[in-house]
């Protein structure tokens, strides 16, 4: 077999009393496009920022290509494209500063117009990130992540608050990744449905169910991926809360 693109091996995060992560392992092969579905404070940030090396694990192995991403911090950045949350972001620089500050990391960025064009923000180059709306400030991020020409990327909430259209765009923009492995935290079916191969169910922390949206499905015997989510994990989808 060859070498997964993410592997991780009986993974634990607890912060306090509460356990967020417990006992995960995973294989993402190269390629793949993985969904990551649970219920609110399921584990999902965690465990995905764990895997980027945002967050020290308790236990447990990380690899992404080979790499630990907190042991091999550098060489992890060059292959790896996180969509961060607006937080890590300097809000007072504008579109255009932003992105050519993260273009300035890597040796060969994707150009700062073909980025901006994927998530329709041509006209706001000069515009400082704490103006943009919600879902320009989302878009933006999705653009950071993808300016290094990653192999690995990491999406969270990939179009939570945006409308239909810029949604339909976006998801344009994830088929377009051909060779690139994708994780990919969502609370829309549809979303999951129309972009992974394959989606993995966490609740309390834990892996209830790991395959195609068809696999669970039919695991569920249910009607669909919905119904499959409620069926397998006991609970209610989490909400959007900012949609
Ligand atoms: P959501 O869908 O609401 O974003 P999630 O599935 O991404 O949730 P996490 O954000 O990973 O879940 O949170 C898992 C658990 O860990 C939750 O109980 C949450 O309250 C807790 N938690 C997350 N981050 C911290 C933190 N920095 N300090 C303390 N507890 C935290």
């Amino acid at each position: 077999m060859s070498e997964p693109a993410i592997e991780v091996e009986h993974l634990h995060k607890r912060y306090g009393d509460v356990v967020a992560v417990d006992d995960v392992s995973l294989r993402v092969e190269p390629g793949e496009v993985l969904g990551v579905l649970g219920a609110n404070g399921a584990g999902k940030t965690t465990t995905v920022e764990l895997i980027a090396g945002l967050r020290k694990p308790d236990r447990g192995r990380v690899r992404v290509l080979g790499l630990d991403p907190r042991r091999d911090r550098a060489a992890v950045r060059q292959v790896l494209g996180v969509q961060l949350q607006q937080a890590y972001l300097h809000h007072a620089l504008t579109v255009a500063e932003l992105v050519d500050l993260f273009a300035s990391f890597y040796p060969d960025p994707r150009p700062a117009a073909e980025l901006l064009d994927l998530v329709e923000l041509g006209r706001q180059t000069r515009t400082r990130f704490e103006k943009l709306s919600g879902g320009q400030q989302q878009r933006l991020s999705i653009a950071l992540a993808l300016v290094g020409r990653p192999r690995v990327v990491i999406l969270d909430e990939l179009t939570t608050g945006l409308d239909p259209h810029a949604r339909r765009r976006v998801w344009q923009g994830i088929e377009a990744l051909r060779d690139e492995t994708v994780v990919l935290v969502s609370h829309a079916m549809d979303e999951v449905e129309r972009l992974c191969d394959r989606v993995v169910l966490i609740d309390a922390g834990r892996v209830v169910a790991l395959g195609s949206p068809a696999d669970l499905v039919r695991q569920a015997g249910t009607d669909g991926l919905e119904e499959a989510f409620v069926a397998l994990t006991g609970r209610e989808l989490a909400m959007e809360e900012d949609a």
